[in-house]
């Protein structure tokens, strides 16, 4: 189907506005291109013929892997019974509504309803439109401020993109707006003294984030919003103790939690929510990803019953909620996100994520430990990373302009896998399809110690 000569190339070059891209030197072509033509389980394949084994899935969205006739076949078979109808004023179809009792049955026991959307950035939108909404309903307008961590990561809109706490998403674009204020990132290994125990480095982000509610004033703060393990910003499991604290400073100021489990939901940590797996009892829950194995686009906000109360109570007194899109609940998504949950219940998948997670993160010790220039290698089910630093001793991290993340990730492509260089740091990604092999979780880790003796010697 695709064009075998050069005119696609240049198509690409001066008609594409390619996302997170170095815009002028793709224009240019000086930054590389690939066209992606085909995927089987781990494994993709570009037009040219080169097959690579993708230890991020995609962008951690792949997690039944590719090339699943299962779904395939689920996404044609609505697309011609009933492509479209929209979920306005009761209207569903019974993909929509089976997906909804499917999510609910795989979420804590207090979420109450599901509202879908399209992607992980119009699901925290929704959050924080029901957040805001909510309180005012509870006769609270002053209760707006939504507290996010450095390094966190909710999307790319105007409000999400504020979320985030990462310099690259809010440089030049007048970000983040004022409603947004940020507070630690539980990163231990990156924690402000080296002398700090974890339980001294939890105290301290619960200390950072009492602070900052003492300073903006309670009566301000409507909310609190964190992945329960840091996705983008490092893939960083929490330290021990910390979800507990910090729901304990949440609960006694009246502030909601969101748990964003665009990755984690649905198995990527070896279970099925995140929430579940770190004990986080949140008002709100972001799904996304794999929620369809992006097979599809579709996210989901589930809502507690205790914010679903209020927000019937504001449909009583103001009219029907303001909100929708036209493909909330979009029939193909929702077709796909039921085969999706199904495969993965079938192929046992969630527990290989978390056998196979804890056999890759052996394995990728094994490689790489000792290497002087590896800090950490750390991850929790199939989600992790190695963080390179200059000294290990004294903990030295190398000069961003140095690029060592994305020239060991050059490296490691040569090679034939597919690792994301996280864009704040020199730290490896890897969050492979839940399908991982041991074979595959061997040849990822011995690959990619040869591309860091390459990088680094
Ligand atoms: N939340 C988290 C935790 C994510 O990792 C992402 C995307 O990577 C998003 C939200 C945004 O999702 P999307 O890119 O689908 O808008």
């Amino acid at each position: 189907m695709l064009r075998n000569d050069d005119q696609l190339d240049q198509w690409d070059r001066e008609n594409f506005f390619h996302p997170s891209t170095h815009l002028a030197q793709f224009a240019r072509g000086e930054a590389p291109s690939r066209i992606i033509k085909g995927g089987q389980g781990c494994h993709i394949e570009d037009r040219d013929g080169t097959r690579l084994l993708d230890a991020f899935a995609g962008l951690y969205c792949v997690n039944v892997g590719y090339g699943r006739p299962e779904i395939a076949e689920a996404i044609a078979a609505q697309a011609r019974e009933l492509a479209y109808y929209h979920a306005y004023v009761g209207h569903g179809t019974e993909a929509s509504i089976t997906l909804a009792k499917m999510v609910l049955d795989r979420a804590p026991d207090h979420m109450s309803k599901v509202y879908f959307g399209l992607s992980g950035s119009d699901a925290n939108e929704t959050n924080i439109k029901l957040v805001w909404y909510y309180n005012n309903i509870r006769g609270l307008p002053q209760k707006k401020k939504i507290i996010s961590r450095w390094r966190g990561y909710h999307g790319s809109g105007l409000m999400t993109g504020s979320l985030t706490g990462l310099e690259l998403f809010h440089k030049k674009f007048d970000l983040p707006l004022a409603q947004v204020i940020h507070t630690e990132a539980p990163y231990y290994y990156r924690r402000p003294d080296l002398a700090m125990s974890e339980a001294d480095f939890v105290a301290h982000c619960v200390a950072e984030l009492e602070a900052l509610i003492e300073r903006e004033g309670a009566d301000t703060i409507a909310a609190f919003i964190g992945e329960p393990a840091l996705g983008t910003g490092g893939l960083v499991p929490p330290p021990a103790g910390y979800w507990a604290a910090i729901q304990e400073v949440l609960a006694k100021h009246d502030i909601l939690l969101i748990a964003d489990e665009v990755v984690t939901g649905f198995g990527r940590l070896g279970t099925m929510m995140g929430s579940t797996h770190y004990g986080l009892k949140p008002d709100l829950i972001t799904i996304a990803k794999g929620l369809t194995s992006a097979y599809a686009p579709l996210s989901g906000t589930i809502v507690s019953d205790k914010m679903w109360k209020v927000l019937e109570q504001g449909t009583d007194e103001n009219g029907p909620i303001g909100h929708g899109w036209t493909y909330s609940a979009h029939p193909i998504g929702a077709a796909a996100g039921v085969a999706n949950l199904r495969l993965i219940d079938e192929l046992n998948l969630v527990q290989n994520a978390g056998e196979t997670g804890a056999y890759f993160k052996a394995a990728l010790t094994d490689a790489l430990g000792a290497h002087r220039n590896v800090g950490e290698v750390r991850g929790e089910g199939l989600l992790c990373a190695v963080e390179l630093v200059q000294e290990r001793e004294d903990r030295v991290f190398f000069d961003a302009s140095e690029k060592v993340g994305a020239r060991i990730a050059a490296a490691l492509l040569d090679r034939g896998v597919i690792a994301r260089a996280m864009p704040q740091g020199d730290i490896l990604g890897f969050a492979p399809p839940f399908c991982l092999t041991r074979e595959e979780a061997d040849e990822i880790a011995t690959k990619t110690a040869a591309a860091v003796a390459e990088v680094l010697g």
